[in-house]
């Protein structure tokens, strides 16, 4: 899938874009000519990530924001639309997981991963819907294969990527007259620091490159070109659905 400049003159916010997928979708976004605001809480990591995007000559502001907190994302609004003037492709990735069990969950942490997770999206689409360029405005929510099956010890993170699609689908229908799409993403297992846990257990890490069916994990690339082709002019007939980038997982 070529990244080619097809977000030329398009302005692209992005959460969570310290690290991860967020920041291989910032730089594959820098490559393909967009106009950068990266958000994270990680002023350092945000720092190198914004000179990474413009050593490859995209403009790139960043902005410390906690997307669970609504009065921040509100601020991130004004902060955008004044430094920008508009905004065309929102993406949604902020995302944490942690792994347990049902009963060892407290209620704290329950809420700390759905205000995380899905909260912030609600958030951040309210706060800046109103601002997306009719026509080609586009909203990439990052979702999961969770959202699709799961596995034991990951209630609140299924949950809250399952909440995802139910938002993607209504929001879709909501602003599809202007020309705007919203989709979701869905990952399998890729090699980021989510994934800590599990790349760091030799065992585990067999265990669950065993059950994908490609052998290896996603790359963070990998899923940053999809996010671009979902940001760009190509994809305008795709809204209220996720495409799923996951070796295989699924389909067993
Ligand atoms: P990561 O841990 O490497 O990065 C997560 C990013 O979110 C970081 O930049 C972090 O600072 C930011 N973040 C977390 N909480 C935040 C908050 N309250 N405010 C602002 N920023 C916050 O994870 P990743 O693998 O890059 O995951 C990105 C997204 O993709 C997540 O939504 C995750 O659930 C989803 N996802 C990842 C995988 C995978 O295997 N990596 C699979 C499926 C879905």
């Amino acid at each position: 899938m070529s990244t080619d400049k097809k977000l030329s003159g398009k302005t692209a916010l992005i959460t969570g874009a310290s690290k991860g997928l967020g920041k291989a979708m910032a730089l594959a976004f820098a490559d393909a000519g967009a106009q950068l605001a990266l958000v994270s809480r990680d002023m350092k990591l945000l720092a190198e990530v914004q000179a990474a995007c413009r050593g490859r000559g995209a403009q790139a502001e960043v902005y410390q924001v906690d997307v669970t907190s609504e009065a921040q994302v509100e601020q991130l609004k004004r902060d955008v639309l004044a430094r920008f003037g508009k905004l065309t492709i929102l993406v949604n990735n902020a995302g944490i997981n942690f792994r347990k069990p049902v009963t060892e969950f407290s209620l704290a942490e329950w809420h700390q991963i759905l205000d995380t997770n899905l909260t912030s999206v609600f958030l951040l689409c309210r706060a800046f819907v109103p601002h997306l360029e009719g026509g080609c405005g586009r909203i990439i929510n990052l979702s999961s294969m969770m959202a699709h099956v799961s596995i034991a010890h990951r209630v609140p993170y299924s949950a809250s990527k399952a909440g995802i699609m139910g938002l993607t689908k209504s929001l879709a229908l909501e602003v599809a007259a202007k020309g705007i799409t919203v989709n979701a993403i869905s990952p399998g297992p890729c090699g980021t620091e989510i994934n800590a846990p599990i790349l760091n257990n030799p065992e585990l890490l067999a265990k669950f490159t065993a059950q994908l069916p490609v052998g290896r994990f996603g790359k963070p690339e990998e899923v940053a070109a999809l996010a671009v082709f979902l940001a760009s002019g190509d994809s305008g007939f795709i809204t209220g659905t996720d495409v799923v980038i996951d070796g295989g997982w699924i389909a067993q």
